[in-house]
């Protein structure tokens, strides 16, 4: 049994539809995996749909990706359910920002010399919600980087000359939120986004997870974030972050070890 928990598509920037991820899992030998696009559940669907009548588990999830006063919170929420009239509506607000910013990074690159057809970009993002390795894919295509992960140092990374900030909930609204909806929230790969230190304020705001299992995440921070999850009584999930991106950033989809119990105890915990 192995399984994937956190895996984006096209609904997102993931660079394979819902259906080919399936079938990708199937090929893998996987059991379960969750969908998790940035503020969007739209590719769920679909990816059921490809899973039924196979042995396959898709579980419904999303990354929403937060901001606090010490920076970045990645959340996954697992278990959601998709209908849920409110939270749509947020990850709606949510994708709608995302457009305007995009845009702006566009504007920003072509004064630093690097012009990109905004419709190019619109059309590489197609119907999912749009983000940087979208602008990173385009700027690959016109020839002025030679890998995804260049985009991210020289120009689009948090502290490069195009970045430009997108509006984002708190880390408390959408723990709340992924919760409404009858999910369970996870904290992502804290060992990476430097979000330790906040796991005892988050578990008290409602937080039931943490991202253990990471591709990123060394043998120590596995084990040290193995401890706060028995300590602060949080599932210990984990999974590739896979996007299909054929860069050495990004793990391939199934490429790590996750128990596969912790499927039934977010399942569980889920409302
Ligand atoms: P956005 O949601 O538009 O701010 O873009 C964030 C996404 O960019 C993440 O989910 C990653 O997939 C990707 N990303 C972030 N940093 C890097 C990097 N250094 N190299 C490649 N991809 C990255
Ligand atoms: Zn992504
Ligand atoms: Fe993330
Ligand atoms: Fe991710």
């Amino acid at each position: 049994m192995r399984i994937d928990l956190h895996v984006h598509s096209t609904a997102s920037d993931g660079r394979l539809t819902p259906t080919e991820l399936v079938h990708l899992a199937l090929e893998r030998g996987l059991t379960a995996i969750a969908l998790t696009d940035h503020d969007t559940t739209d590719g769920v669907a679909e990816a059921q749909a490809a899973a039924r009548g196979t042995g396959l588990e898709v579980i419904a999830g999303v990354e929403i990706n937060t901001e606090s006063e010490d920076g970045d919170v990645h959340f996954l929420g697992y278990f959601i359910r998709p209908e849920d009239a409110a939270f749509q509506a947020h990850l709606a607000t949510l994708r709608h920002a995302r457009l305007g910013r995009a845009r702006l990074m566009v504007e920003k690159l072509a004064h630093l010399g690097l012009p990109l057809d905004w419709e190019r970009v619109q059309a590489i993002a197609g119907e999912g919600a749009v983000g940087r390795p979208h602008v990173a894919r385009a700027l690959l295509e016109r020839g002025y980087i030679t890998t995804i992960s260049e985009a991210f140092e020289k120009y689009i990374g948090h502290e490069g000359p195009a970045y430009v900030p997108r509006y984002r909930l708190t880390p408390e609204q959408a723990i709340a939120a992924i919760r409404a909806a009858g999910g369970v929230a996870s904290l992502a790969h804290p060992a990476v986004a430097g979000t330790v230190a906040l796991i005892p304020r988050l578990a008290a705001a409602g937080l039931e997870a943490i991202e253990v299992y990471y591709p990123d995440h060394t043998p120590e921070q596995q084990e040290m974030l193995l401890a706060l999850a028995r300590q602060y009584n949080l599932v210990p999930t984990g999974g590739s972050d896979f996007h299909a991106l054929d860069d050495p950033h990004h793990a391939a989809l199934g490429s790590l070890w996750v128990p596969p119990e912790v499927v039934e105890q977010l399942r569980q915990r889920a409302k």
